[in-house]
């Protein structure tokens, strides 16, 4: 198993693999999700889960593992989802070996960006997402006045290079950009396990120095 990645000093930690204290459902229920191991995995129809902290820029760092299912397609194919604030999914879903990975591929911002490249490992294998997410900026108005960008490494690999996110992808939490949000992690049904999961919290602006959170 490959070296799991330590969070920083001045990350916080969502899930270090004890519990999901830290989460809800989407209506505010304990998290229904299975922990063993220091795994959490989906399991189908608990529904989503949610953090209870909220989130404006950041760093976020996670490992994800789509169950082994040769015998399913597409969509139907280890789904699940990492969304940005509770508005943006970046799919979970095991695409691999497909030559030409689309919108509703892993690494995909659902329905609105494809993968660069196709960096899926197979399903029974643990991946990993590094994100940086810059939240989308209102005018004084309240209206979007710059969208929200994310990049994404798929194992290492850059997947999605400051993509512009237009809007809220389909099963966001709200439609409320700018705002600070949670981290959701999707229930589509299939058994998708998730571990070492933290958020690095990110200035809003450039700074001279940084002191310890
Ligand atoms: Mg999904």
């Amino acid at each position: 198993m490959p070296q799991k990645l330590q969070p920083p000093s001045n990350a916080f930690v969502l899930f270090d693999g004890s519990n999901l204290n830290k989460w809800t459902t989407r209506t505010g229920s304990p998290a229904g999700w299975r922990v063993a191991d220091g795994i959490a995995t989906v399991v189908k129809g608990t529904g989503d889960i949610v953090s209870k902290e909220k989130f404006a820029d950041f760093y976020l760092h996670l490992e994800f593992r789509s169950p082994s299912m040769p015998e399913a397609k597409g969509q139907a194919k280890g789904n699940s989802g990492v969304y940005l604030q509770g508005r943006y999914e970046v799919q979970v879903l095991d695409s691999s070996g497909w030559a030409v990975p689309g919108k509703g591929d892993c690494g995909a911002i659902y329905d609105m960006y494809a993968p660069l490249v196709n960096a899926c490992k197979s399903g029974g294998e643990w991946q990993t997402y590094d994100i940086v997410f810059r939240a989308a900026r209102l005018s004084d108005g309240g209206a979007v006045a710059e969208n929200a960008r994310v990049t994404v490494f798929h194992n290492g690999i850059v997947v999605q290079n400051n993509s512009l996110l237009r809007g809220p992808t389909g099963g966001a939490l709200d439609k409320e950009e700018g705002k600070p949000g949670p981290l959701l992690l999707q229930d589509h049904g299939d058994a998708v396990s998730y571990r070492n999961v933290w958020m690095v919290p990110l200035p809003l602006k450039g700074s001279d120095e940084y002191g310890p959170r």
